[in-house]
């Protein structure tokens, strides 16, 4: 705690003061082009990793970055991504899974009901990329079970996503993708599903028609 309190005396000291202009004009406005879905984990850090500011990303977070099928329930996720794509018109929405994630370690195990109803309930929602996983794989090592099933819990999300009705019509406007990313804690990669390949890959070469020369010679405008 004492870590935050410093940091806050420290923002208001030096940072917003420095920036007071890009602040004021977020300070009555929002218009972010992309949806970040991720998981709760302390060490995944959505505006660190893509060298994001304030008001690039809309970001939603629950454990093992899951998205409920749309259903005549109300919960925090529909909410968000109603207000996400209906409201603020986001273009993208990228869901993110990463590695050592524990929602999934939690989901590939059936004891965890008798401690953790809750969790246990939330991830049912996963329970489909358990059973894919299980069903392809007899023979994997817990590290790549853990791996294989992060996967599949990003491409369920992603499906399930297409069951929310402002999700399907933006889509059936074309203006709307839905992009799955896997963080990995260790070393910093990212990749990302490419669909016409089945498989995930860097994300230099999933986004390879925006690898433009200016973009791999101008530095990440940062702001901080
Ligand atoms: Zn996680």
């Amino acid at each position: 705690m004492k870590k935050l309190i410093k940091g806050i005396s420290e923002f208001q000291k030096s940072t917003f003061p420095n920036n007071r202009e890009f602040f004021q004009e977020l300070a009555n406005q929002q218009d972010p082009e992309v949806m970040f879905l991720t998981c709760c984990d302390s060490r995944v850090d959505p505006s660190l990793i893509t060298e994001t500011d304030p008001g690039d990303l809309f970001i939603h977070r629950n454990v093992g970055n899951i998205v409920p099928p749309h259903s005549l329930a109300t919960g925090g996720v529909t909410a968000s991504i109603e207000f996400a794509v209906s409201v603020l018109g986001v273009q993208y929405i990228i869901v993110c899974g990463h590695t050592d994630c524990g929602a999934m370690k939690g989901a590939m195990q059936p004891d965890i009901a008798k401690s953790l109803p809750h969790v246990h309930n939330w991830l049912s929602h996963s329970a489909a990329a358990l059973a894919r996983v299980s069903a392809r794989h007899d023979e994997l090592s817990v590290d790549e079970h853990l791996h294989e099933m992060t996967k599949e819990n990003v491409l369920l999300q992603l499906r399930h996503l297409e069951t929310h009705p402002s999700v399907a019509t933006s889509m059936a406007k074309e203006n709307l993708e839905l992009h799955g990313w896997i963080y990995n804690i260790g070393s910093g990669e990212v990749t990302c599903f490419d669909s016409e390949k089945g498989t995930f890959v860097s994300v230099q070469d999933r986004y390879a028609h925006l690898h433009t020369t200016e973009w791999k010679e101008t530095k990440v405008d940062r702001r901080f």
